[in-house]
């Protein structure tokens, strides 16, 4: 292991500055730049011949919100003031690198300013959206650019508290030295972290048919009957999704008594049990169905099992949206078995009588070990038609499976309410190989990396595959990557819509 910040370039104005990086990244190469755009202007062609794997700009910024205070840590998202404005793709990774060190983060952009500016300037500048004004970034950042990179500043000074009050900016800069010191050590722990890498992504990966649908049946009912649209529970388990479908106008509620009488209501893509169909027909709503057709079959299963008489051991997960769902159908019928030990102990009324049914987002192998210690215990065991464990979660583990095999790491794309995704994550540990869930960049913990040459990367059933895409992209913040796609099946499974969203 590399000493702490040994490839970090840190280039920084001033000399009190240095010192306080200095404290936080002994082993870094520190650029001091001087004060201002020409200045800056000079060094950010020295930046480039420095060596190291990582440079961040940083120093002192005086806040352009009165919501921050002395001490606070601002990384752009981009920085303003030279030419064309320039973005940074390693915020997202520095800033929750700097959160999990318990610093308080801001993240948007910095503004270069010609000379220190106060009052009516820095309103000025607040109103363009920029967080945080200091004299060089837009300058230094230019020189930055072959490599990952960053600026993170410390603020020094606010709207309120500015550096002509000479008692506030005494306690400012000792806050902001402070703050810059642990920044250093934060960004040398990145530094320590970057390196070559080659990234593999499994094959299949990402949104089902069943996920897809969902989405669509919300995208195209709000283009056609407009805002707000009423979704009960989340649409399919994944924080993007709802946050972009939220901001298109979609509502998400928790129950169907949540929605006002008479509006439009999308069942997700889990189902819901014959109680809840009762509610929404109770309140008149308008209800558009987005179940998963293979989430439907389970259902119906249950149905034709109770209606036969059967006891029905229904293997999955308490609380989940999907069990609750199918638990609804035939409440006195289905005994709820969430692993072996109570697969051991459950009972039925008839054991000659007992079915089994299962989640559709269940690990494959565990789950067979369920149905087998069933089957010991109830040899008459009737079971679905064809398996309820999906194709979509079949093939996901088959080839997280394959993945684990080749590469010292794997990030699982995905929320952490998704059961799909979990399970993934669970394979590949199975299989001999550390895995992470993460719903995005901000996610992910640099430290993971470490010794790591081939980082695996593969999302569950619920997760687009631009959430894929952007996490790659972002993995360049660790630094150059090959980005390879291992072989594996096609999948053409294609759902039709609900008939009132047809045509
Ligand atoms: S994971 Fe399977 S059951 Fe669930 S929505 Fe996708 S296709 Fe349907």
């Amino acid at each position: 292991m590399n000493p702490a910040g040994e490839g970090l370039v840190l280039a920084v104005p001033m000399r009190f500055e240095a010192r306080a990086l200095r404290r936080g990244a002994p082993a870094a190469r520190i650029v001091r730049t001087g004060m201002g755009g020409r200045r800056a202007r000079t060094a950010a062609g020295r930046i480039g011949h420095v060596p190291g794997r990582v440079v961040a700009v940083t120093g002192f910024a005086g806040a352009l919100s009165a919501e921050m205070e002395p001490g606070d840590v601002v990384v752009a998202t981009e920085v303003r003031g030279a030419d064309e404005p320039l973005e940074c793709a390693a915020t997202e990774l520095v800033a929750s690198m700097l959160r999990r060190a318990g610093l308080r983060v801001h993240t948007g952009p910095i503004v270069s300013a010609p000379r220190l500016v106060f009052g009516a300037e820095r309103e000025r500048l607040a109103a363009t959206g920029a967080l945080a004004v200091d004299m060089e970034s837009a300058w230094l950042a230019r020189g930055c650019s072959e490599r990952p990179w960053a600026v993170v500043r410390t603020i020094v000074d606010t709207p309120e508290r500015d550096l002509h009050r000479p008692v506030a900016t005494a306690t400012g800069a000792i806050r902001a030295y402070r703050t810059l010191a642990r920044v250093a050590e934060v960004l040398a722990r990145w530094s320590d972290a970057t390196g070559s890498r080659k990234v593999l992504l499994a094959n299949p990966r990402a949104s089902c048919a069943g996920v897809e649908r969902a989405i669509d049946v919300v995208e195209r009912a709000l283009e056609r009957y407009g805002a707000p649209l009423y979704v009960r529970r989340q649409i399919v388990h994944n924080t993007h999704v709802v946050r972009d479908l939220e901001r298109r106008g979609a509502v998400f509620v928790d129950e169907v008594e949540d929605v006002p009488e008479g509006a439009r209501v999308v069942f997700s893509a889990h189902g819901v049990s014959p109680s809840v169909r009762e509610a929404a027909e109770m309140r008149e709503l308008d209800v558009i169905d987005a179940t998963c057709p293979l989430v439907s079959k389970v259902h119906a299963e249950a149905r034709r099992f109770s209606r036969d008489g059967y006891t029905i051991m229904l293997v999955g997960h308490a609380g989940h949206d999907e069990i609750e769902g199918t638990l609804g159908e035939a409440p006195d019928s289905i005994r709820l078995i969430e692993d072996i030990h109570e697969a051991r102990e459950v009972e039925a009324e008839d054991p000659n009588r007992v079915a089994y049914l299962t989640q559709t987002t269940l690990a494959v192998d565990e789950t067979s070990e369920i149905v087998d210690t069933l089957r010991e215990r109830f040899p008459g065991l009737a079971g679905p038609r064809t398996d309820d464990i999906c194709y979509a979660t079949q093939n996901r583990q088959d080839a997280v499976r394959a993945l684990a095999t080749e590469c010292d790491a794997i990030l699982v794309v995905g929320s952490p309410n998704s059961s799909n995704s979990m399970r993934l994550v669970e394979v590949a540990e199975r299989a001999g190989c550390p895995a992470h869930l993460v719903d995005g960049i901000g996610d992910v913990d640099p430290a993971w990396f470490a010794g790591v040459s081939t980082v695996g990367v593969t999302a569950g059933a619920s997760a687009p595959e631009r959430i894929v895409q952007n996490l790659v992209t972002s993995l360049t913040a660790l630094g150059p990557l090959e980005v390879m796609e291992n072989d594996g099946i096609s999948e053409n499974v294609r759902f039709g819509l609900p008939a009132e969203l047809k045509g």
